[in-house]
């Protein structure tokens, strides 16, 4: 395992702490997934919620867009939905096979010496199952998902008991930022949403918006892949843009060496 100290590692850099999202940032939307976990999804509000199949994508859409997922939607709405059963049904079926090894990726992670947690709106059986089919399950210090946002779903007595916390909630965002116990003006927080990027830059976390080739408004760097990550933002491994003097240059072999796809062995 390649952990860090809680403190940075890397104290010239203008970073503590580096929280990734996962899905459609750490791997492409284009490899089948997301297009899978749809399907999966709609097949969840046929079969267990009764609902019309013809109608099934656009109540997905509408729940996804009035309260941050189907399951928080149909919780809100009176479903006595289990998280667990609703994750084994829309995760546990997925085509994990698409997902492959990123040696580029495992490189560039391992070369950052700061903090790494995963902060996913996913259940954490579907982290790990993605994190392993990268080959980058070793290369974070923490994960925080869907568990650690809403402890206290498997104690509900009814569906309206407890709200369905994710990003981009405030409160979600609060609650993994506690958890992370980070400086969010020391820390960049790295998604493919708009809307969470926005909710971060709003609590202070530095902010980088990945997949996009346009900058949104609250974001602070803007990636078009993950690999492009120490193109775009050098001052996670050199002297912060804040402290000037303070860049250190860094050899060019072993900025090569960051950016090489060859496979780094554990
Ligand atoms: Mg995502």
């Amino acid at each position: 395992m390649d952990y860090c100290s809680k403190s940075s590692c890397n104290p010239s850099s203008a970073f503590d702490c580096l929280l990734f999202d996962l899905d459609d940032t750490l791997y492409s939307s284009k490899l089948g997934i997301a297009e899978a976990l749809r399907k999966n999804i709609d097949e969840f509000l046929v079969e267990k919620c009764g609902f019309p199949e013809n109608k099934a994508p656009s109540h997905r859409v509408e729940l996804f867009k009035s309260y941050g997922s189907s399951l928080a939607g149909l919780r809100a709405l009176g479903y006595d939905i289990d998280a667990d059963d609703y994750h084994s049904f829309v995760h546990g079926r997925l085509p994990y096979d698409l997902i492959k090894p990123d040696s580029q990726l495992r490189n560039l992670l391992r070369s950052i010496t700061q903090r790494k947690i995963i902060f996913t709106n996913s259940d954490r059986n579907h982290a790990i199952m993605a994190l392993k089919q990268l080959g980058i399950e070793d290369c974070f210090d923490q994960i925080i998902c869907f568990e650690t946002m809403n402890p206290n779903l498997s104690k509900s007595t009814s569906p309206d008991e407890f709200p369905v916390l994710l990003k981009p909630s405030v409160d979600a965002m609060k609650v993994a930022l506690r958890v992370a116990d980070v400086d969010p003006r020391r820390t960049l927080f790295l998604d493919d949403n708009v809307r969470n990027v926005a909710a971060g830059k709003a609590l202070g976390l530095r902010t980088a918006l990945v997949g996009k080739t346009a900058r949104s408004k609250e974001a602070d760097y803007v990636l078009e892949h993950i690999h492009n990550l120490a193109q775009v933002i050098p001052e996670i491994w050199v002297g912060g843009t804040e402290s000037g003097d303070q860049r250190i240059s860094r050899p060019g072999s072993e900025m090569d060496a960051i950016l090489s796809p060859t496979t780094v062995g554990a």
